[in-house]
């Protein structure tokens, strides 16, 4: 489907006001104003859900996917026109991704033993209600990937979106529901609130029908998600540098590392956030940055100015979150054209600009000695966090010790990071990445608990 800038907005505009969104009142199925009230209808439709075929459940889910579809232009310019942060273009490919590669119910699996003493089956049964938190950077995207995992496994669930995504979200809430009735499933597989709050997140957090907790985002919330004394899938914070090494195609490690950096504007937490290159090959890899890949090479000057806008004593300017490396130039007096999409410079690894995840397309470039010295910054500049980490190398045997000594959910080899969710590379799509829990990529079996189901002594027929 091909819709003009103009055609873009005057649908938007029509669905906004047709949702009301502007005062909040959405008046739109499963948007409540109250967490308890959310959580009592989540936990109705459960009591459908959980007897529906796995057939039915699919039959909503191809719904889903086809609304999503539908409405990926829509969704992506409301996120980027209410959030300030991103690229519609990108948000398009990202929506589509999701409704093409999120896994359905035939991501459930049984393990089963057939013996003289009978069968044993071990099911994935579903929790019940899930709570989720989700961000304001990827949130109808986030949205929809969690509700189609979470309702192919039998479950329902409530969301306590950002705040700052609430009317996107909303849309993206409301659909889901539309796309589960028009399909024969009931109202409410998913839930979310008119005006969510830290508070209606405690609740949430509390309720006693509420078993399981998933969160994405920083820190902050992993950690109350964690300290809930519920169980908690944690889906917190990256900053994942990408390691060039002697052995790589320099100016396709240039190409592929600016292009995973500068998708969405750099909001995806799997992004490459810095690079570290041995010092051999860091100025080739500069140049084809600099004159290939629309890289501004910014002085001392800018990246101090850069500093001192993109980060405030409180921590990250939101303002700067998810604009155009064009837009943060201008904010710091700098004018480039259009085809500017990434700023870079060499710097030392506590740089504020390389060790902070500022999530804006800004790629500064450590210099490391040699290999051991690169794998070593790299780690330290990971935090610890077990997010993501990238690497250009043709050597498997260096891929391989980095990947021990990083020890990362993702680690992408000679490609772009987004390739990690499905698109160029193998494997499914998930906007939420358990990195603190564990997890790792979540889909439909990771919100599911263990069920032993055994018959003695029958159904053996070997
Ligand atoms: P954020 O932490 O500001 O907000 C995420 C969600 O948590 C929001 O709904 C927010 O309202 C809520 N929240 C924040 N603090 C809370 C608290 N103490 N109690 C309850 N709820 C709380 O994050 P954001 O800016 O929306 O998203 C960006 C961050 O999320 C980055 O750090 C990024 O790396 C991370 N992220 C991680 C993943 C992943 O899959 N691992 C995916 C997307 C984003």
């Amino acid at each position: 489907m091909n819709f003009s800038e103009s055609d873009v907005s005057a649908i938007v505009k029509q669905v906004v006001a047709k949702l009301n969104l502007s005062d909040g009142d959405f008046g739109s199925k499963g948007i409540f104003d109250d967490m308890n009230e959310a959580i009592a209808a989540a936990k109705e439709a459960q009591q459908i859900v959980r007897r529906m075929s796995l057939d039915a459940r699919e039959k909503v889910i191809a719904n889903i996917r086809k609304k999503t579809i539908e409405n990926a232009e829509i969704l992506a310019r409301m996120g980027v026109e209410e959030t300030g942060m991103g690229n519609v273009g990108h948000k398009i490919l990202k929506h589509k991704l999701t409704a093409e590669m999120t896994p359905g119910t035939e991501d459930l699996t049984t393990t089963a033993w057939s013996g003289d003493k009978g069968l044993t089956l071990v099911e994935m049964g579903p929790f019940g209600v899930i709570g989720a938190i989700t961000p304001c950077t990827n949130p109808s995207e986030t949205i929809i990937c969690n509700t189609i995992g979470m309702f192919a496994a039998g479950n329902t669930v409530v969301f306590n979106p950002h705040p700052a995504a609430i009317k996107t979200s909303n849309y993206a809430v409301n659909m889901i529901n539309e796309a589960s009735l028009e399909a024969g499933g009931p109202a409410n597989i998913c839930c979310s609130l008119k005006k969510p709050t830290l508070e209606s997140s405690a609740i949430m957090m509390k309720h006693k029908d509420i078993p399981l907790l998933v969160a994405t985002g920083g820190p902050g919330v992993v950690t109350a998600v964690l300290s809930s004394g519920k169980r908690g899938i944690g889906a917190g914070a990256g900053n994942p540098p990408a390691l060039v090494d002697e052995t790589a195609d320099i100016r396709k490690a240039a190409e592929d590392i600016v292009n995973g950096c500068t998708f969405d504007n750099n909001l995806p937490c799997i992004a490459e956030k810095e690079i570290v290159a041995v010092d051999e090959i860091a100025d080739e890899l500069m140049k084809y940055m600099v004159e290939e890949q629309g890289c501004y090479l910014a002085s001392k000057e800018i990246q101090d100015k850069l500093v001192a806008t993109v980060l405030t004593p409180k921590g990250l300017n939101r303002k700067c979150v998810g604009r155009s490396a064009k837009a943060l130039l201008a904010m710091v007096g700098v004018d480039v054209p259009d085809s500017i999409r990434c700023i870079t410079f060499f710097g030392e690894k506590e740089h504020p600009l390389i060790a902070e995840e500022l999530m804006m397309p800004i790629l500064g470039i450590v210099r490391a000695k040699d290999f051991d010295d690169a794998v070593e910054k790299a780690v330290w500049l990971e935090h610890g966090n077990r997010h993501s980490a990238h690497i250009h190398s043709k050597n498997v045997d260096r891929i391989t010790e980095y990947a021990k000594a990083i020890d990362t959910a993702i680690l992408v080899k000679n490609g772009p990071s987004y390739s990690a969710l499905g698109f160029g590379g193998e494997g499914y799509c998930t906007f939420t990445i358990a990195s603190r829990t564990g997890e790792g990529l979540t889909a439909a079996h990771t919100f599911t608990k263990s069920r032993r189901c055994v018959m003695v002594e029958s159904l053996c027929i070997r």
